[in-house]
C-alpha cells in the first residue's frame, strides 16, 4: 500500500524453471503476507512517534503557560515590592516596609517550589531519582513536613492520627517528606481555611497506609486519575487558584519509586479530597513489631 517494503530473491543450484506454477502462487502468498505484517508494524510505530510529538507538544506548550504564568507573576511582586522599598523607603511606615518585605520572601519561596518542582520533575523523567532509602520512623517523617508546611497550615487545623504500632519503612526521608509536603499544600490550598486537615496512618495487611484528609470539594469524579497527570489542574473557572499541576504528578513519581502506590479519592463521610500512599511494610520485620 505505502510502497516497496523489501526485496526477496531466491537462488537453486540447479537448471530450469525455479518454481511450478503451485509454488510460485504459494511465494506469491506468503510474500504478501509478509508485506502486509512489516507494514502493519511500521504504521504502528509512526503512529507511536506522532502521538509523543503530540504529546511532547502540549507538554510544551503547558509548561510555556505555566512558566509564564508562574514565573511572571511571583516576580512581578518581587520587583514591585522591592521598587517601592527603594524608592519610598524613607517615607514608610515600619508596617509598610514589613509587609513589603513579606511580600517579597513569600513570593520568592514561591517562585522556589515552582523551580524546585521543574527540577523535580525533569530528574523524574530523566530516570536521575534513585531513592536513597533506610529504615525511617514515618511519623518522623509527617512531623517534619508539617513543621516544613506550618506556614502554609496557618488557617487550617490539623489533626494527626498515627496508629501507635506503625513499623519502621523503607523510605527515602527526603522524597517522603516531599510528597507529603505536595499533599499538605493541596489540602490547605483547596480546602477553605478554618477546616481540619487530618492526617492517618494505619496498619493494613502487609502494607502502611498514610492518608491525607482535607474538608474541602474534593475532586471531580472523573478526574480522580488524571490529576495525577503533569500539567493536569482539575479546577476551572474564574476562582482558579495559583498552581502548575505538577504537585500531584511529582508525589506520584516519588511514591512509586519508593515500590509505593498513590491514589485520590473522595471522602464518604462529607466533602473533601482523601489522597492514599500505601507503602510496602520491610519483608523482614519481626514479629516483635508486628505484635507490638
Ligand atoms: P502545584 O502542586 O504544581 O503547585 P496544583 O496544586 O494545581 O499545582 P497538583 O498538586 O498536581 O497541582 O494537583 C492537581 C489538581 O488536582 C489541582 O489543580 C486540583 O484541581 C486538584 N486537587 C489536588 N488536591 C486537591 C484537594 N485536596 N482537593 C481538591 N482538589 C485537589
Ligand atoms: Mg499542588
Amino acid at each position: 500500500g505505502r510502497g516497496p517494503i523489501g526485496v526477496i530473491g531466491i537462488d537453486d543450484d540447479r537448471t530450469g524453471p525455479l518454481l511450478t506454477p503451485d509454488q510460485r502462487r504459494l511465494l506469491d502468498a506468503l510474500v504478501d503476507q509478509g508485506a502486509l505484517a512489516i507494514e502493519r508494524v511500521l504504521l504502528v510505530e509512526d503512529m507511536d512517534r506522532v502521538k509523543r510529538t503530540v504529546e511532547s507538544d502540549r507538554l510544551r506548550g503547558a509548561l510555556l503557560t505555566s512558566i509564564s504564568h508562574d514565573l511572571k507573576t511571583p516576580l512581578a511582586s518581587v520587583l514591585g515590592s522591592a521598587s517601592a522599598l527603594r524608592d519610598l523607603g524613607v517615607n514608610l511606615s515600619d508596617a509598610q516596609k514589613h509587609d513589603l518585605l513579606a511580600t517579597v520572601i513569600d513570593e520568592s519561596e514561591r517562585l522556589n517550589r515552582f523551580i524546585a518542582n521543574l527540577l523535580d520533575m525533569t530528574k523524574l523523567e530523566s530516570g536521575a531519582i534513585v531513592p536513597n532509602t533506610a529504615r525511617h520512623d514515618v511519623g518522623e517523617i509527617v512531623g517534619s513536613a508539617l513543621r516544613r508546611a506550618s506556614k502554609i497550615l496557618v488557617h487550617h487545623r490539623v489533626s494527626l492520627e498515627l496508629a501507635a504500632d506503625l513499623p519502621m519503612l523503607e523510605l527515602d526521608a527526603v522524597l517522603f517528606e516531599q510528597v507529603l509536603f505536595n499533599l499538605l499544600d493541596n489540602a490547605a490550598k483547596y480546602a477553605p481555611s478554618d477546616t481540619t486537615i487530618s492526617i492517618r496512618g494505619a496498619r493494613d495487611r502487609d502494607t502502611i497506609a498514610l492518608q491525607i484528609l482535607d474538608e474541602g470539594n474534593g475532586i471531580p469524579a472523573a478526574e480522580l486519575e488524571s490529576v495525577f497527570d503533569k500539567f493536569y489542574r482539575a479546577e476551572k473557572g474564574d476562582h482558579v487558584r495559583p498552581g502548575t499541576g505538577l504537585g500531584l504528578a511529582i508525589s506520584r513519581g516519588f511514591v512509586e519509586a519508593m515500590r509505593g502506590t498513590i491514589a485520590a479519592a473522595n471522602r464518604a463521610d462529607r466533602s473533601g479530597a482523601v489522597i492514599t500512599i500505601r507503602l510496602p511494610i520491610p519483608a523482614d520485620t519481626n514479629a516483635l513489631d508486628t505484635a507490638a
